[in-house]
């Protein structure tokens, strides 16, 4: 398949995603998270193209997208008044609502799950496109299943091209790590993927959240996840990742011992010139947004490297380094070094 890449995300690129998309293709398109590959969430055959397109397990649901607060209805049973509440503080945003589905979503968007994940993006974008459609949008991360998340154009390419109908470059994505999701489906609110939209600030809106134990620890044998796509191994590169537990001194003196050609550090910046090994700048030490926007391009950078070992910081876990936790601790397989 030829995909069409469009370079610039202008009025006939929009359009063309549009009837690309009302005729059932694939379109990867920005958003403020990482990219996504769209598809018209009511056409079960274009949903199934994406698991094909990505490699992507079939049990793992897809978020579907929208551009306005009246598409989120015909999507589920009903509006709980907690997701009235969280629409009003974080929509348009990078918050993702799972509630009971109505009969019109296809179960191939949720895999078979009673339950359809929802989020109304803030990307001028990814908005112009939903309109252009005039339909919801199934949607997850533009990346073959299992590598990082795409936070810019290129990163789609490399995974899709051929494999998609287009590609709309608009830059690099602002947030740089996938939405935060919350179940409203079950008793409680429930976190399920920790994002930008923080653990702190859902309380601040709905009060009680709880946290699933998948968002920092591996599933035990057997267990069933709560949120399908926390089970596999996730957004790793090729290398293998180690994460280090100690202080920022104990991170340089491990590193620096355990240094060859094919090793990396995902450092700090002001670190990098301590390091006696191949550096990947992550941003500094306390600017945890920015941490978030160059994680996945950080991991991309490994291979590109031809990197075989990369070393990096134990995230905290609070706040948006929360994201950053779940996401780093599954592209190490949960390797955990104590320096
Ligand atoms: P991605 O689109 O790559 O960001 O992945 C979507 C994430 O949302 C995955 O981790 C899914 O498991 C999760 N998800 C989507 N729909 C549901 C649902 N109905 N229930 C639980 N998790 C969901
Ligand atoms: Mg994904």
């Amino acid at each position: 398949m030829k995909t069409e890449f469009f370079h610039e995300p202008d009025a006939k690129a929009i359009a063309r995603a549009g009837e690309i998309l009302r005729s059932g293709g694939l379109v990867a398109i920005p958003t403020e998270t990482v990219y996504g590959l769209a598809a018209n969430a009511y056409d079960a055959e274009a949903v199934k193209n994406i698991f094909i397109a990505k490699g992507r397990p079939g049990d793992n649901p897809l978020i579907v997208h929208i551009a306005d607060l009246s598409e989120l209805k015909p999507l589920v049973r009903s509006v709980p008044e907690s997701a009235k509440q969280l629409a009003a503080a974080f929509w348009p945003g990078p918050l993702t609502m799972i509630l009971p589905k109505s009969d019109r979503v296809p179960y191939e968007v949720t895999a078979g799950l009673e339950t359809v994940a929802v989020r109304f993006p803030s990307h001028p974008v990814a908005n112009a496109i939903i309109r252009a459609a005039g339909l919801p949008l199934a949607a997850p991360s533009a990346n073959l299943s299992g590598k990082p998340s795409p936070t810019n154009a290129l990163h789609v390419y490399e995974d899709m091209n051929g494999r998609i109908d287009a590609i709309v470059d608009g830059g690099d994505c602002h947030f740089g790590v996938e939405s935060t999701v919350i179940t409203l489906a079950g008793e409680k609110p429930r976190l399920l993927r920790p994002g930008a939209v923080t653990l702190e600030m859902l309380r601040a809106v709905i009060g009680e959240v709880e946290m699933d134990s998948a968002v920092i620890e591996p599933l035990a044998e057997g267990e069933v996840a709560a949120s399908p796509g926390m089970k596999y191994k996730h957004y790793s590169p090729k290398a293998e990742v180690y994460v280090l537990s100690g202080s920022p001194e104990a991170f340089i003196r491990y590193i620096n011992s355990h240094c060859d050609e094919k090793t990396a550090a995902l450092c700090y910046d002001e670190e990098a010139n301590k390091i006696n090994c191949a550096t990947i700048p992550i941003g500094k030490e306390f600017d945890f947004s920015y941490q978030a926007h160059l994680l996945f391009n950080s991991l991309r950078r490994c291979d590109e490297l031809g990197m075989k070992r990369v070393y990096a910081h134990i995230p905290r876990r609070d706040g948006v380094s929360l994201a950053i936790y779940n996401r780093l601790m599954r592209a190490a397989g949960f390797k955990v070094i104590y320096v």
